[in-house]
């Protein structure tokens, strides 16, 4: 197989430092009413040469480089810009981001992102942010002190790719997590595949009895949607509602539902 090299660190740098990243937008529905909830913000890399790059592609160069941290300070500040637009067009949604374990090392990150946030006019319950389960397990001990310090200025943790991380009860009771976002593997397809159903109907379960929301992530047709909503999911997001959309046409989407 041929190994691609679409860009190296330098190119990277320099994305981040002219400010080449945006924000897409995936938008969450609420299962019980069919209402739009929230959406949660997708870094995207437009690349001036080689077009839009998507996050897989250059966040672990980020992290192993030591760009995580102004990677996430972007990602955090053109998401905040969007919710204030958002805001101002009668949207008052839930904003979800991605923050990756190793920006989770830095004490004075909940007060950076809380300044930015009094800057910005939203409130910290408004925002989530999605910490994946797999590479949290891995850096426990530092991140908690971080988590806590965020659950307490009131940001809403929410727990990603659920399912792909093995975490225990006693890890999961020791973090402030509000929601569970369930693994696009373990729904996707499961009405048809025993084991992936047997671990979405378990994290359910289990979700429930630390009294947390569920999103049901990579619904991607009606037999995904009747199968989590069937099982207890509260929330959805994946293809069958929409694709991550960039801010114009995510605004576009949401007046369309309104009229529906
Ligand atoms: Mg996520």
């Amino acid at each position: 197989m041929m190994m691609l090299d679409p860009f190296s660190l330098a190119d990277l740098e320099q994305a981040i430092a002219c400010n080449q990243l945006d924000t897409y937008f995936q938008p969450k529905v609420d299962i019980a009413s069919g209402r739009v909830v929230g959406v949660e913000a997708l870094v995207r890399w437009n690349h001036p040469a080689k077009g839009l790059i998507k996050p897989n592609a250059f966040i672990t160069m980020a992290e192993e480089n030591g760009l995580i941290g102004d990677l996430t300070d972007l990602v955090c500040n053109k998401a905040l810009e969007y919710a204030t637009q958002l805001r101002s067009l009668g949207y008052d949604l839930n904003i979800a981001i991605n923050i990756s374990v190793d920006s989770l090392t830095n004490l004075e990150w909940p007060d950076r992102i809380s300044s930015l946030l009094e800057q910005s006019g939203l409130e910290a319950p408004s925002i989530s942010f999605e910490i994946t389960e797999s590479r949290l397990m891995e850096h426990l001990s530092v991140a908690l002190d971080i988590l806590s310090r965020l659950s307490l200025k009131r940001f809403n943790l929410s727990i990603d790719d659920f399912g792909t991380g093995y975490s225990s009860m006693e890890q999961l009771q020791r973090i402030p997590f509000s929601e569970f976002k369930i693994d696009r593997a373990f729904v996707h397809g499961a009405a048809r595949e025993a084991s992936a159903r047997a671990i979405l109907e378990s994290s359910v379960l289990l979700a429930k009895k630390l009294d947390m929301k569920v999103v049901a992530e990579g619904v991607e047709d009606q037999e995904d949607w009747d199968l989590v909503a069937e099982i207890g999911c509260d929330q959805v997001q994946g293809y069958f509602v929409s694709r991550p959309l960039p801010f114009g046409n995510l605004v576009k989407w949401l007046d369309e539902q309104k009229s529906k």
